[in-house]
């Protein structure tokens, strides 16, 4: 048997929602062990995931040439044409994705919304979903974040590649850091237990959010820069800061954030530098996967199931199975846990 998986990233609503554009395998049930499809309930058993961040990528496409321009020099290759228009309703249109997923397998799939949600995953045979919100587009006000907490929302990531009103994003031409409305949103991300992520946040938004955040927080989706310098990954006092803060980094298979041959190799240098730079209790596993658009997988890691030949990898090269273990699972529920246990009930 596999370790336990944690993935802090996959893009399953918007794969829904747009019907699979941008990716190579068409709209399916998800109980079909479909080929090349990034992930399905089969073969998150085969590779024993126990929690998905269901994350929900409020973006609409658009014909805005300044918009795809800025995505193409972002990811260093053509993404995709998305701006983040009417953001709340998207939102919810995402939302009724995943009750509707959740509703038809809920002999295979759980929506994780208490503490004790997250304490039965290890007996539960089912996997966890954990709505998050990639974007703080959605709330129009801080205080909006009460609405989606009580919908099923418990992680909200600040911003994807836009500026927006709560901080900059990575893809900045201007690194204002998080906003005085985005240090309000943090703290009552943490008031909630919404755990707080900064994947695609700009680096000063980044270091800023993990000084207000008096929770641990995450990095979703993103490698080390000192490994591939490129927009979408983490530089070394980024990574500094977020061990201060007891937070983890989920390593992703986003081709161009890996290296110029993206592959079960080359992801596995980004661990093992993380690994011997900040030590084992930081990594984590953020695929993207659904979110890889117009873009082909890194080699080995056309689906989820090519997670195992990553341990392999690890293992090779030195790794014991305790560090497996914490990089596949631990690491994250420590933060998942830490933040659950401020979890209330959504109804008053
Ligand atoms: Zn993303």
């Amino acid at each position: 048997m596999p370790p336990p998986l944690v993935d802090l990233h996959e893009d399953i609503s918007l794969y829904y929602v747009q019907a699979g554009a941008g990716l190579k395998f068409k709209p399916a049930d998800f109980s079909q062990d479909m080929r090349g499809r990034h992930g399905d309930i089969p073969k998150y058993r085969r590779a024993n995931v126990r929690l998905v961040f269901s994350s929900i990528a409020p973006l609409t496409p658009t014909i805005s040439q300044m918009r795809v321009e800025q995505l193409t020099r972002g990811y260093g290759g053509f993404y995709g044409a998305y701006r983040m228009r009417s953001a709340t309703l998207t939102t919810l249109e995402h939302i009724v994705a995943y009750n509707n997923l959740l509703k038809k397998h809920r002999q295979d799939l759980r929506p994780i919304l208490t503490l004790s949600d997250v304490e039965n995953l290890e007996v539960d045979g089912r996997v966890g979903f954990l709505m998050a919100i990639e974007g703080a587009e959605p709330l129009e006000d801080v205080e909006d974040l009460e609405i989606f907490y009580r919908l099923g929302v418990r992680s909200l990531q600040l911003t994807w590649n836009f500026d927006n009103k709560y901080g900059a994003t990575c893809m900045s031409k201007k690194d204002y850091g998080l906003t005085g409305d985005g240090e309000d949103l943090v703290k009552l991300c943490n008031e909630y237990g919404v755990i707080v992520d900064l994947s695609h946040a700009s680096k000063r938004t980044t270091l800023e959010a993990l000084e207000a955040s008096k929770m641990p927080s995450i990095v979703s989706h993103a490698n080390a820069a000192s490994v591939r310098k490129h927009a979408r990954n983490l530089d070394d006092e980024e990574l500094e800061a977020l061990k201060k803060n007891g937070g983890v980094v989920g390593v992703t298979c986003i081709p161009p954030a890996i290296s110029d041959k993206p592959s079960v190799k080359s992801l596995a240098d980004h661990i093992l530098y993380i690994y011997e730079s900040f030590g084992p209790d930081i990594l984590a596993v953020g695929t993207d996967y659904f979110g890889l658009l117009n873009v082909d997988e890194p080699e080995g890691l056309g689906d989820i199931t090519g997670i195992l030949t990553l341990w392999d990898e690890l293992r090779r090269r030195g790794l014991g199975e305790r560090d497996i273990e914490k990089i596949a699972y631990h690491n994250a529920m420590r933060v998942v846990r830490e933040n659950a246990k401020r979890w209330v009930p959504a109804t008053p």
